[in-house]
């Protein structure tokens, strides 16, 4: 939560006047969950992707461990994943008892590193107990699970390389589930994130790119897989069970139609809301280039289109990060360390027993990231102001 006297919210949803309409012509009926909108929603954004099938859901966290559930990771198993995202790409795992297991990711994009991933399934699969070792955890992990499945994060809108990450899939016969939670409409070699693997997920809370208040959809070309996770987030209701009764162990994972509404308002804009944010990303671009020890993000030429979630800067060793934050903080600009390492949070460490040094490449990202305020409303002025801002703070 921000402090009241902020200059600039560190984020902002971008809501017109059609998207209130939308959402109090759904108050004027009695459908306020499991009707109409919802249907034209998931209609939308299934063409918008390129997908067969898609489906709401209450977050993007709840997509995630539907494609979890119906993905079949059993407890034990083993899911190579990424430490340098969101808790969400990891819960999940744990939600099922399945282990999660890192690699480390690319020091420019924050992505996945597919050669790590590659030599990981490898050593998973060989059946040799010692090479499997180097890849799990100190404790906590079980012996001789099974490897089933990737789960890859399009970190900060930038989609991870899928190039390469389905051909590992494919040969390894495993599962590749693509958090896009962060990525709607990026473009990997003009393919849209969220079509990747078998599997895609968006989320919709107020910071991204677009939103439904508190929502998630999952998109997939697998029909059977569509039609379970359909069931999961009705409380496990299949196709001709009623009202009470229920084939599955499920869940409330329900997109309701006021958000559903907002959802296909905004999708109606999509590529306006965007692009707006890209303006807003080159402003910094511009700005923040006079500034010394600063890195601007750097975008993969694989990333035909860049989606951007949030806009982070590296901080150059030589000053510090943290006394520039709270410089930065002090003087009304909110600013966030993106990302916490996952598995140096403390749940993770007890599970675990993950150390500091474990994945370098992810903690150094996150010891010098720094997410300053972004959103597609925001005007060339309060980029200004940050950059002057961030100008005076950083410091020795
Ligand atoms: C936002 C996000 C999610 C899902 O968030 P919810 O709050 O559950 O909608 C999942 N993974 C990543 C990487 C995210 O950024």
């Amino acid at each position: 939560m921000g402090k009241p006297n902020y200059l600039v919210p560190m984020s902002s949803p971008d809501i017109n006047e059609a998207d209130q309409q939308a959402v109090l012509e759904v108050l004027r009926t009695s459908y306020l969950s499991m009707g109409p909108k919802i249907k034209g929603f998931e209609k939308t954004v299934a063409l918008y992707t390129g997908v067969k099938h898609a489906l709401g859901v209450s977050s993007g966290t709840a997509g995630l461990h539907l494609c979890i559930r119906a993905a079949d990771i059993q407890p034990g198993d083993y899911v190579i994943t990424t430490p340098f995202s969101f808790v969400s790409s990891t819960n999940v795992l744990l939600f099922e008892n399945a282990v999660p297991v890192f690699v480390d990711v690319d020091p420019k994009t924050g992505n996945i590193d597919p050669d790590k991933v590659r030599q990981a399934a490898a050593d998973l699969k060989s059946g040799d107990e010692n090479r499997a070792n180097q890849w799990l955890p100190r404790k906590g992990a079980g012996k001789g699970g099974k490897l089933k499945g990737i789960l890859a994060v399009d970190v900060f809108g930038q989609p991870a390389d899928y190039g390469a990450l389905e051909k590992i899939a494919h040969d390894n016969n495993l599962i590749l589930i693509e958090d896009s939670c962060e990525a709607i409409g990026a473009e990997y070699k003009h393919r849209k994130a969220g079509a990747f693997g078998d599997y895609g997920v968006f989320a919709f809370y107020p910071n991204k790119q677009m939103t439904t208040g508190e929502g998630g959809l999952i998109v997939t070309n697998n029909s059977t897989a569509a039609n379970l996770m359909s069931a999961l987030r009705n409380q496990g209701r299949a196709p001709g069970d009623n009202w009470l009764q229920h084939t599955h162990l499920g869940y409330n994972y329900r997109l309701n139609e006021m958000s559903a509404a907002l959802g296909l308002s905004q999708m109606q804009r999509i590529d306006d809301l965007i692009n707006k944010r890209e303006t807003v990303a080159q402003w910094y671009n511009k700005y923040l280039k006079e500034i010394r020890g600063i890195e601007i993000p750097y975008i993969s030429p694989d990333t035909t289109h860049m989606s951007w979630f949030v806009y982070v800067i590296h901080i150059d060793q030589r000053f510090n990060r943290d006394r520039t934050a709270a410089k930065l903080d002090a003087a009304g600009i909110p600013v966030r360390p993106y990302f916490l390492p996952i598995h140096l949070q403390p749940y993770m460490v007890e599970r675990f027993g993950y150390k500091e040094g474990d994945f370098p490449i992810t903690e150094d990202l996150g010891n010098c990231s720094l997410a300053l305020p972004f959103s597609g409303v925001m005007t060339e002025d309060q980029v200004k102001l940050v950059c002057g801002t961030l100008k005076e703070c950083i410091c020795n």
